[in-house]
C-alpha cells in the first residue's frame, strides 16, 4: 500500500543515505581492473585518512559490517592466548569481547556501569599494575550505541603512557567516525576500526579498520592463522588484491561520493551539525521527563554522544510499544534498548545525513506515538527544540543569518 510523503528513519544505523550516494550506486558494474575503480578505490583509502585523523600507517577496507571490523582487527594484532583489557561500556563492549574470545583472546572486562563515561584511573591503575606487560592491548569502544555514552580514548591513552605500557589501544569509533573527531594521530590511537551505515552515511557491508605504524609492526609479529582479514595480503592498494578478491564495486563507488559530501561540508561544521542536533534531542527528551515518565541513560551532559540518545522509561511502560507505535502510524523508526536496558528504553539516532527539520520531525513522531499511548509526557519538547537549534543555526551560520 502506498505511505505518502516520507518516513523517518532515526535509528543509529543504518543511516539516511544521501541521495547522491544512491545515485552514485545505481549505475552498472565494471571490469575489475577498470582505471575508473582503481582510482575510486585509491581516492577511499586516502579519503578517509582525514576523517580517521591518521598519519602513516594504512587503511583496510572490507565486505563486512562492524562486527567484520571487530574481527578483522583481532585478527591482525591479537593471537590466541593474548591478554587484553576491556573497559565495559555496554552491549558493544560485549560483543566485541564475544568476537575477541571466539579469536581465543582472553578478554579481561574492566566492570563498570552503563550511564556515565569509563573513569580511565581504573585503566591506569590495572595497566601499572601489569609490570610483566602481559595486558596486549586495550579495547575501548568510543560511544557505545546502546548506552548514548562516549568514553574518552585520550584519557585511555593517558593510562597507558603514564606507566610507558607499550599495548596497543584499540578504537571501536563505528558509532562516532563521520560525527565527532576521531584523532589517530593525536590520541595516538593504534588500531581503528568503523563501517559504513552510521556517520559514512553508506548502505551497511563497508567494514574500516586503520591502523598506524606500531599497529603494523606488531601485525608482522602477531602468528596465527587467516587469510581473509590478512593485512599484509591487502597492502593498501587500489585493485583486487586489496579486497581477497573481487572489489566490492558499488560500495566503493558509494563511499566515494560520500567522501565528496563530507569534504564539502568539511569535518568541523559537520561536527558542529551533530552536536547541535544532538543536543535539541537532549532538550526536547529532558521536556518529555518532566512527567517522571522518560530519562536520557547518559547521565552527564557533557558525556553524552552527538550521534545516538537512548531514552530510559519508567517501570510498567514498554518501550517496544513506543517504537513500533512511531513506525507504524507515525512513520518514524527509532531503535529498540540493547543489553541491560533492553526492556526499559529506546533509542533516537541523529546521525548521518541529517538536518534541524529532520530531527524535529522524528521528534514530533515520538511524541505523537507517546501522546497515542497515553504516556505522560512535559509539553513544550518540539518548541524547546525548535528554538534551541534556531539558535544554533545563526550560531554555525552567522553570515548567512546577517544576510536576511
Ligand atoms: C553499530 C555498531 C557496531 C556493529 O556494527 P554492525 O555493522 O551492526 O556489525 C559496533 N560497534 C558500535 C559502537 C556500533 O555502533
Amino acid at each position: 500500500m502506498y505511505r505518502p510523503g516520507r518516513g523517518f528513519l532515526n535509528a543509529p544505523g543504518p543511516t539516511n543515505i544521501p541521495e547522491r550516494v544512491i545515485r552514485a550506486m545505481s549505475r552498472q558494474a565494471i571490469d575489475l581492473v577498470d582505471e575508473e575503480l582503481e582510482d575510486a578505490v585509491r581516492r577511499c583509502f586516502a579519503g578517509l585518512r582525514p576523517i580517521l585523523g591518521l598519519e602513516g600507517g594504512a587503511v583496510y577496507l572490507y565486505s563486512a559490517n562492524g562486527h567484520g571490523a571487530w574481527e578483522a582487527a583481532i585478527a591482525n594484532v591479537l593471537a590466541p592466548g593474548d591478554l587484553v583489557l576491556v573497559p565495559q561500556t555496554g552491549q558493544f563492549s560485549a560483543g566485541w569481547v564475544e568476537t575477541a574470545e571466539a579469536n581465543g583472546v582472553v578478554c579481561e572486562i574492566l566492570p563498570h556501569d552503563i550511564r556515565t563515561s569509563f573513569p580511565m584511573d581504573k585503566l591506569a591503575a590495572r595497566l601499572a599494575a601489569d609490570k610483566g606487560h602481559k595486558v596486549k592491548a586495550v579495547m575501548l569502544v568510543h560511544t557505545d550505541t546502546s548506552t548514548g555514552v562516549t568514553h574518552d580514548p585520550l584519557a585511555a591513552r593517558a593510562a597507558l603512557d603514564a606507566c610507558n605500557h607499550p599495548a596497543l589501544l584499540m578504537l571501536d569509533a563505528v558509532a562516532t567516525l563521520g560525527t565527532t573527531k576521531v584523532d589517530m594521530k593525536g590520541w595516538n590511537i593504534d588500531v581503528c576500526l568503523s563501517a559504513s551505515q552510521k556517520g559514512l552515511m553508506g548502505p551497511p557491508g563497508m567494514a574500516v579498520v586503520a591502523a598506524n605504524d606500531k599497529a603494523l609492526e606488531v601485525h608482522r609479529q602477531t602468528k596465527r592463522d587467516r587469510l581473509y582479514w590478512d593485512w599484509t595480503l591487502r597492502g593498501e592498494g587500489p585493485g583486487y588484491r586489496s579486497f581477497c578478491g573481487t572489489v566490492p564495486e558499488h560500495h566503493i563507488f558509494a563511499l566515494d561520493e560520500a567522501l565528496n559530501l563530507i569534504a564539502e561540508e568539511t569535518l568541523p561544521a559537520i561536527f558542529a551539525r551533530h552536536h547541535a542536533i544532538s543536543r535539541a534531542v537532549h532538550v526536547a527528551v529532558e521536556t518529555w521527563g518532566k512527567a517522571d515518565q522518560l530519562e536520557i541513560n547518559a547521565l552527564n551532559p557533557a558525556e553524552r554522544a552527538v550521534g545516538v540518545t537512548a531514552i530510559r522509561v519508567a517501570a510498567g511502560i514498554d518501550p517496544d510499544l513506543i517504537r513500533s507505535t512511531a513506525r507504524r502510524m507515525f512513520r518514524t523508526s527509532v531503535a529498540g534498548g540493547l543489553g541491560d536496558i533492553r526492556h526499559s528504553a529506546f533509542r533516537i539516532g541523529h546521525l548521518g545525513d541529517m538536518n534541524a527539520p529532520m530531527i524535529l520531525g522524528a521528534l514530533a513522531g515520538v511524541q505523537m506515538a507517546l501522546s497515542h499511548l497515553g504516556i505522560p509526557h512535559g509539553k513544550g519538547a518540539l518548541d524547546a527544540a525548535a528554538d534551541y537549534l534556531a539558535e544554533a543555526a545563526a550560531e554555525a551560520s552567522p553570515a548567512l543569518a546577517a544576510a536576511q
